[in-house]
């Protein structure tokens, strides 16, 4: 399967803000983001101003990326949520998006970044209502349970002792004593990242 291999941080200085890809570093001093707040490369400092149609790109770019989804995974969510008429197209991409497996791992505090949570789940360290799915892109539907192995316990308590749960969001129930987590409900755009402007992203599709 394809996959980005690229520095992540390079990413972040791409979009010019923080996506928080690697855990923990992203949160200390050695943060890319804090030493060059400016684009990779010999052209990086050259800021120009942006099109509409650029704008709308980076938006979409900086989303994709925080959810480490390839482009047609990510134009695959578009097309599923411009297909329900229930919640607005935007809102609805979030949220299946944030329905993920592998970012709801990483939003419960139980391990540092979607990437890490990523490759746990592919090594079948996590179940859902008891059955191990090792598919980071599993769709959690509300009332699902997801666990950590037992097997699996050692190794997940380790990163958590390197790297300290995070808060989890309301809308999801978390016992980390435990290592489990579900999701209550879908969330709310006021649940979400304020900074994120899914407009442009539905903008962009729909050109
Ligand atoms: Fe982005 Fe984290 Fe790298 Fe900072 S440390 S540039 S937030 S991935």
């Amino acid at each position: 399967m394809a996959r980005y291999t690229d520095s992540v941080c390079k990413l972040c200085r791409n979009e010019g803000t923080k996506l928080f890809l690697k855990g923990s570093r992203c949160y200390t001093t050695k943060c890319a983001i804090e030493r060059r707040r400016y684009g990779p490369g010999q052209h990086g400092q050259d800021r120009k101003k942006q099109s509409e149609y650029a704008l709308q790109l980076r938006e979409k770019q900086k989303v994709r990326h925080t959810y480490g989804v390839l482009e047609s995974q990510f134009s695959a969510y578009f097309e599923q949520a411009s297909r329900q008429k229930k919640v607005p197209t935007g809102l609805k991409l979030l949220q299946l998006l944030e329905a993920r497996l592998d970012n709801l791992v990483h939003r419960s505090g139980i391990v540092p970044s979607r990437a890490q949570a990523r490759q746990l789940i592919r090594h079948g360290h996590f179940t859902v209502n008891g059955k191990v799915v090792s598919i980071p892109s599993y769709q959690v539907r509300a009332g699902e349970v997801i666990a950590v192995c037992e097997k699996s316990k050692k190794l997940v308590k380790g990163i958590l002792e390197n790297s300290p749960a995070a808060a989890h969001p309301n809308w999801m129930d978390v016992s980390i004593e435990n290592l489990t987590a579900s999701l209550v409900n879908a969330p709310s755009r006021e649940d979400l990242d304020q900074s994120i402007k899914e407009a442009l992203i539905v903008e962009y599709y729909s050109r």
